[in-house]
């Protein structure tokens, strides 16, 4: 079988731990017999990373903007546990927020769905995909410990000399807490152009929600940059892919969420989206089953599992024990990146590559061949078998020679 040809190389960047293992057998399995792969190659493992001062993830980013898709392991984000393991010289910042300040890109997060695995959300008929606005807010947020008596106040000094004063609060001698928040308008820019870009590349409606009638100031900012944005640059693409923009208040959202069918793009701010994405993978059934694009507001696309290095498999997997640990999203990123590759590429070979890919997967999930993860999940009287790792990859890799034999002939 003449093997697939690529046009622009993608972007890999390899990881850390259970899923660096993870990552050479997809590539040796189920891409490299079938895809003439070329990537720019970075490895973001943590002792590269070490070895480089951390260059090789700025150079990954950068190159990632420049090629415009790319595909990424999960890797160890250090904390002092990890500086003490790997002999670290600094705790190195976390890739995944080097590559997003360089791609200034916003994450969206969806499940892979199964027949045979349930949300607990009945209704739910399809992925719910979250965005999350990841800057600024509570997580960039000033905060004082009141003790005593006194009084806080909210002061801006213009440097064209427009003042702003105005008290917050008169603690008497009550004591208690204060914080205070921002965002910034290019940030919150760039974040609707990322959600209105990927609802039109995923042909999905795109929902926003804040809670703008208490936070007059704040959230409706939120709300008309959304709003200017849609009806100055998007309405008409909307129309013409047969999707909608719907902004509605955040608790309005979350009892809209749970009574739907799924199938959208829920936009969140930076807190709601981090509690959200987490109640929804959970919903769904697994974090080993969540997928995750990074994508910028000028179109750039960066693939990867939501789930990190696996490290207690690793450990297992060290000590020359058997893992079951589930490969699906690490895949999904790479059938994502290869797709939207392909697409851009104008490759169609590709794009059904990564077609087949997925749906050979799917084939070997609805065989009842899993991971031990998704058969503890299966509805009951469902036949599941639990089958180690590379084991469920070679029935995968079968499953797609198979695929794409018969679309050959
Ligand atoms: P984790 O790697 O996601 O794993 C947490 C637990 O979830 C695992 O122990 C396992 O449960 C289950 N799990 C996750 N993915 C699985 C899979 N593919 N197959 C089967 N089970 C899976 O989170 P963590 O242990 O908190 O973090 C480990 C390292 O990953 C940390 O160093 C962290 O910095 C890094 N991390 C990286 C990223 C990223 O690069 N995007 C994201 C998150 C975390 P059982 O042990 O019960 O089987
Ligand atoms: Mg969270």
């Amino acid at each position: 079988m003449n093997k697939i040809r690529m046009k622009t190389p993608l972007v890999e960047m390899d990881g850390d731990e259970m899923t660096r293992i993870l990552w050479k057998w997809i590539k040796e399995k189920l891409i490299l017999p079938f895809v003439d792969l070329k990537t720019e190659y970075f490895d973001l493992g943590l002792p590269e990373r070490e070895k480089t001062k951390d260059r090789v993830t700025l150079d990954a980013a950068n190159c990632a903007k420049e090629l415009g898709v790319s595909v990424k392991c999960a890797t160890i984000t250090p904390n002092k546990q990890r500086v003490e393991e790997y002999n670290l010289s600094e705790m190195w910042k976390s890739p995944n927020g080097t590559i997003r300040a360089v791609l200034d890109g916003t994450v969206f997060r969806a499940p892979i769905l199964l027949d045979s695995i349930r949300p607990i959300v009945r209704s739910w008929k399809k992925p719910i995909t979250i965005a999350r606005h990841a800057y600024g807010d509570v997580y960039r947020a000033t905060e004082y410990r009141v003790k005593g008596a006194g009084k806080a106040e909210l002061v801006f000094t213009g440097e064209n000399g427009e003042s702003f004063r105005e008290t917050v609060f008169d603690f008497g001698k009550c004591g208690g807490v204060l914080q205070a928040q921002y965002n910034r308008d290019d940030s919150i820019r760039s974040f609707a152009h990322s959600c209105f870009r990927y609802a039109l590349d995923t042909k999905q409606d795109l929902w926003f929600s804040t809670k703008d009638t208490i936070s007059k100031q704040y959230d409706q900012t939120f709300k008309l940059i959304f709003a200017e944005l849609f009806e100055t640059e998007y309405k008409k693409q909307f129309e013409d892919a047969g999707i909608t923009y719907f902004y509605t208040l955040i608790d309005d959202a979350v009892a809209r969420v749970i009574r739907s069918e799924g199938g959208f793009i829920w936009a969140c701010k930076n807190y709601d989206g981090d509690v959200m994405s987490d109640m929804v993978s959970t919903a769904f059934g697994s974090l080993a089953m969540m997928t995750s694009v990074l994508v910028s507001p000028d179109g750039k696309f960066e693939y990867e599992a939501a789930h990190g290095t696996v490290t207690r498999h690793y450990y297992r997997y060290l000590k020359g024990e058997e893992t079951s640990t589930n490969p699906m999203a690490t895949i999904y990123a790479w059938s994502g990146a290869l797709r939207k590759r392909g697409e851009l590429d104008g490759l169609s070979d590709l794009v059904a590559f990564a077609d087949a890919l997925e749906a050979a997967c799917m084939d070997t999930l609805n065989a009842g061949i899993m991971t031990k993860d998704l058969v503890l999940l299966v509805t009951p009287g469902t036949e599941a078998t639990a089958v180690n790792s590379e084991r469920f990859l070679d029935e995968i890799a079968s499953r797609l020679s198979a695929r794409l034999a018969g679309a050959a002939s």
